[in-house]
């Protein structure tokens, strides 16, 4: 009943300056799973997208005229209603971009609880008053009063990935701290994600708050990126569009969270028993299709002879199939995705390297493959697959491990499993990415942990204060006294 207003049939509609309107054309959206119909999703046009960033831009003020309290209450009455349709949000979730179920069901009550901890981490946020005369006597007289303002109109733009929660993290900061949102969900994904902005809507937003800008990226994304109204653009997605948009943009702030080939050192006194289970479930959770799957393993000595053996035994046991039976690994979001890993594949078995695998492959779902002996001129050592394979690289020293996990374009996370925890901490010194995980996975989260990327893996930090803060931008008024 909720979400009968987003639809027209099949068809869904746009939402702009408060009202959910009919399009005139509409881009089909097919399940990876089976390529069953799910729904039409509007392909708007370059005059729709100028209207919704004016709407946007008439709403902004009046919004952050509006008490902290007052936008956060309006968000808290969102997250309940996303809450309370989690079940039907997550079987759409689950259709559309073909994640395990239960994934899918968290990842809709994640993104209540995150909006929840924006809210309540917002509130905590103050200013500061800094007084003069420290690095100068005759500037006693003055002080700076240092207060958070909005940058105005937010351009939100998500990946197909985790359509609710990536779509979240960027429009509740914004919307908390005052700034208006135009909101660009990955095409695949946008049915889901214009659930999420229907529980936002109802929740109170008033019009042109909060709108939705809909069609492939390659036609509205130019236009959008470079029109004078963007204020910020917030944006999640690969390194190649990310580059793009910083190249189209224009002199504006930009938050970035991009592409990964987030590496696992495994050192000579690893636990492997531990190591196994994490670089499992780091590689080929959700088919590997994260920012922060583990994407190469790095084996210092003789390790890979050891391990090799316990992730091809660890494999026979992954479960492979259908999104709503609960998976690891579940069919690939495109045809396209799935040939692009299975010619990584191709080329590192063609170079050399030993390929460990079913082979099978129904469609777009690949099954879980492990290369061994991986060198740097096969594709598979540095590219992002974003798939289920995992390249094992043999080196002899940590030294090497590090310079190898360092002779990369990206820097979003890094794993390294051993023992010694001298050696632990200053490996992960050496390492240039945005977090290490010692003894465990690389992953996203918590969500009020920072999350960024060093190289071209990001700009700027994620995670609930850390967002918060990037959506808004400091103003400082001096006091002259006497
Ligand atoms: P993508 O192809 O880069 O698309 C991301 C978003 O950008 C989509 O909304 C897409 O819209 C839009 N877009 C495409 N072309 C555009 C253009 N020219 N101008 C403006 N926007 C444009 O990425 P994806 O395939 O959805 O997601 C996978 C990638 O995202 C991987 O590289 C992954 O590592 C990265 N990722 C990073 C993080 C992180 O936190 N670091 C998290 C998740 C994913 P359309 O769908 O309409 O094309």
């Amino acid at each position: 009943m909720l979400f009968d207003a987003i639809r027209n049939g099949t068809n869904y509609k746009k939402y702009v300056n408060g009202a959910w309107q009919a399009t005139q054309t509409t881009i089909p959206i097919l399940s990876p799973i089976d390529g069953a119909e799910l729904g039409g999703m509007p392909a708007m046009t370059r005059t729709e997208v100028d209207d919704a960033i004016a709407s946007c831009v008439a709403a902004q003020k009046p919004w952050a005229r509006k008490s902290l309290y007052e936008r956060g209450d309006i968000l808290l009455q969102g997250a309940q209603l996303l809450r309370a349709n989690a079940p039907e949000i997550a079987d759409l979730l689950t259709r559309e971009i073909a994640k395990d179920h239960k994934s899918c069901l968290l990842e809709v009550t994640r993104t209540a609880d995150l909006i929840q901890a924006t809210v309540e981490q917002g509130k905590a946020l103050v200013g500061e008053v800094v007084q003069g005369g420290v690095l100068d006597a005759d500037t006693r007289h003055k002080t700076a009063l240092v207060t958070r303002v909005p940058y105005g109109v937010v351009l939100a733009v998500s990946p197909f990935n985790y359509p609710i929660n990536l779509a979240a993290s960027k429009i509740a900061p914004a919307l908390l701290m005052g700034n208006s949102v135009a909101f660009k969900p990955s095409t695949q994904g946008s049915l889901s994600a214009l659930h999420l902005v229907r529980c936002l809507e109802q929740g109170g937003l008033p019009a042109g708050v909060l709108c939705t800008i809909t069609g492939e990226g390659s036609v509205v994304g130019p236009h959008m990126m470079a029109h004078p109204d963007i204020a910020l653009i917030n944006f999640t997605g690969s390194t190649g569009v990310g580059q793009k948009i910083a190249k189209g943009s224009g002199m504006i702030p930009l938050v970035m969270e991009l592409g990964g080939k987030d590496p696992a050192i495994i050192l000579p006194d690893a636990d492997l028993a531990r190591a196994v289970p994490h670089i499992i479930g780091g590689a080929f959770g959700y088919a590997g299709q994260r920012c922060t799957a583990i994407k190469r393993v790095i084996a210092v000595g003789d390790t890979a002879d050891r391990l090799v053996p316990l992730l091809q035994q660890a494999m026979a046991d992954i479960p492979v199939g259908n999104p709503f039976d609960d998976p690891l690994v579940t069919p690939l979001i495109s045809k396209k995705a799935a040939d692009y890993v299975q010619s990584l594949i191709d080329d590192a078995r063609a170079k050399g390297a030993d390929v460990y695998t079913t082979g099978k492959r129904q469609g777009n779902l690949l099954y879980p493959t492990l290369c061994d002996h991986v060198t740097e001129d096969m594709a598979l050592a540095h590219e992002e697959p974003f798939g289920p394979v995992l390249p094992v690289l043999r080196v002899s020293d940590t030294a090497e491990a590090v310079a190898l996990a360092n002779r990369s374009e990206y820097g979003l996370q890094a794993s390294v499993f051993g023992r010694d925890v001298d050696v632990l901490l200053d490996v992960a010194e050496q390492l240039d990415a945005g977090t290490i995980n010692l003894n465990g996975k690389t992953e996203r989260g918590p969500d009020n942990f920072p999350f960024l990327g060093t190289k071209n893996s990001g700009i700027g930090v994620q995670g609930i204060r850390y967002a918060l803060e990037a959506s808004s931008q400091l103003k400082s008024i001096v006091i002259h006294r006497g």
